[in-house]
């Protein structure tokens, strides 16, 4: 019999899941009610580093005379911005569209809810009712920025991020609230751009909770550049003044500015989604807990990506997608590994980048486990002088008597390609010396990375 697979929420986690669950000879119909790729395409992951590869450009021309070259002077134009990011989201859209339709998935443009446990409806968007029977549900419905109480976002001056590809006009002072990810992900963004920006972060450090010696590298780096850092402050209010913005902290700082940018985290898309009529429980921030299958507490109902409350990463919802599909086809019998959060690399797309993966340094410590740190500065790689770039190092956590490669660091160019050899070493338990003797290229910065695991 042909397992009926509903998708509702066409982000990474549902098309990931439809993909897998047509391969794997299940009928999938996604419903999705605003662009398929999801939010990941159209506000999160990928228009904000389209605008960060801008920046760095400008950034980089302007370090040009290092390089041997006359200093160059870009001008920011924020129309072809603008322009460019569409075109980016419409040929990804297209592509998935194309690749799902080729795999005979049936998709909704629409919003679904569910009406009962095998039942689910979607209003499409001209103006029909399809209601759909199914042996397997997933809800993946992603989430959307939190707003704070004191914040009322207008979409001029006081922003979110989704208005933010690029907003209507380059901000003269741009004033961040959150330090997380997305604030300093921002901060990047829009110093490079020549705005003056003021991050507003609410401990003594950039990326609570982040190793810190790497949000080190990144606070010497913005300080370097202008930034201004608001510590220890946490903002209470916004409102506007004039032609501006003005922050106040609790403790009664104010900061004034053009704009204002909320990056304060997210909160899950679950309400409207029938998920009561179908008996599924939401836990008390609107999340939707799942076992290691991405089983709700209905069995043959999913849930996968930011809704799920684990990590709000596209590259985690995929997998969580594909990993679901498999389950539902019956899978996990065979072949199918269940998917490993602490194993999941990350990248902050910062100047220097950050990546991590598996174990921190600081982690190892707190629980009192033993672990061999390494630490290898780029400067001491070749690669890194020929690019006139000599910031940051690669950092290896290992198992001091094994040399299994349990996690580690790298903060400098290209961090986020070059954490794919310590993922990949943190998921097949490979040793150090497995590194060591990978006959590497040279002149490249992975160097650092072989340097490191000796
Ligand atoms: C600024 C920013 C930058 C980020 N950058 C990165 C990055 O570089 N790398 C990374 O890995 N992650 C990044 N993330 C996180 C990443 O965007 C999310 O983790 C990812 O989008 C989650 O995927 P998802 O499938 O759960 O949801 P989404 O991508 O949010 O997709 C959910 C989809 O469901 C649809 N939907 C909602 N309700 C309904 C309904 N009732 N019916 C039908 N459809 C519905 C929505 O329209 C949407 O298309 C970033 C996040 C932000 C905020």
């Amino acid at each position: 019999m042909t397992v009926r697979l509903v998708v509702v929420g066409g982000g990474p986690a549902g098309t990931q899941a439809a993909t897998w669950g047509a391969r794997l000879g299940a009928e999938v119909t996604v419903v999705e009610k605003e662009v398929l790729g999801g939010a990941a395409n159209l506000w999160d992951c990928i228009p904000s580093k389209a605008m960060i590869a801008t920046g760095g450009l400008m950034a980089l021309s302007r370090r040009s005379r290092h390089m041997g070259l006359q200093e160059l002077t870009p001008e920011l134009d924020f129309a072809a911005l603008r322009v460019r990011n569409q075109e980016i989201e419409a040929r990804l859209k297209g592509t998935i569209r194309a690749q799902l339709q080729s795999q005979g998935v049936r998709l909704l443009d629409g919003c679904g809810r569910l009406k009962g446990p095998h039942e689910v409806v979607a209003e499409t968007s001209d103006g029909g009712v399809v209601e759909l029977d199914a042996d397997a549900i997933l809800v993946c419905t992603g989430s959307r920025p939190r707003i704070p109480a004191f914040a009322a976002p207008d979409g001029e001056r006081v922003l979110t991020t989704r208005e933010a590809y690029p907003p209507p006009e380059l901000p003269s002072h741009l004033c961040i609230v959150g330090s997380g990810v997305t604030g300093v992900e921002f901060t990047h963004m829009f110093s490079s751009f020549g705005c003056e920006v003021t991050l507003v972060v609410s401990r003594q450090q950039v990326l609570p909770g982040k190793d810190a010696e790497v949000a080190a590298a990144l606070e010497d780096d913005f300080l370097a550049r202008g930034v201004h850092l608001l510590k220890g402050a946490r903002a209470s209010g916004i409102c506007r003044v004039g032609d501006g913005v003005v922050v106040e902290c609790t403790d009664g700082r104010k900061v004034s500015g053009s704009h204002v940018l909320l990056c304060i985290g997210a909160i899950p898309n679950s309400d409207g989604l029938g998920l009561d009529a179908a008996g599924v429980e939401v836990d008390g921030a609107g999340y939707v807990p799942i076992n290691h299958h991405g089983q709700t507490n209905v069995k043959h109902i999913y849930a996968a990506g930011d809704l799920s409350g684990k990590l709000p990463l596209a590259s985690v919802a995929a997998m969580q997608g594909r990993k679901v599909a498999e389950h539902v086809m019956g899978l996990q019998v065979r072949e199918h590994r269940h998917l490993d959060y602490d194993k999941a690399a990350s990248a902050i797309f910062t100047e220097p980048e950050i990546a991590d993966v598996g174990l921190a340094e600081a982690d190892a410590f707190a629980t009192g486990r033993k672990v061999r740190v390494t630490k290898v500065p780029f400067a001491s790689t070749a690669k890194a002088l020929i690019e006139g770039d000599t910031r940051g190092f690669v950092k290896i956590v290992s198992d001091p008597w094994t040399g299994a490669v349990l996690g580690g660091s790298i903060v400098g160019p290209s961090a986020a390609e070059l954490i794919s050899v310590l993922a990949l070493a943190v998921t097949a338990n490979l040793k150090v010396n497995d590194i060591v003797e990978s006959l590497l290229v040279h002149p490249a910065l992975s160097e650092a990375l072989a340097e490191a695991a000796e």
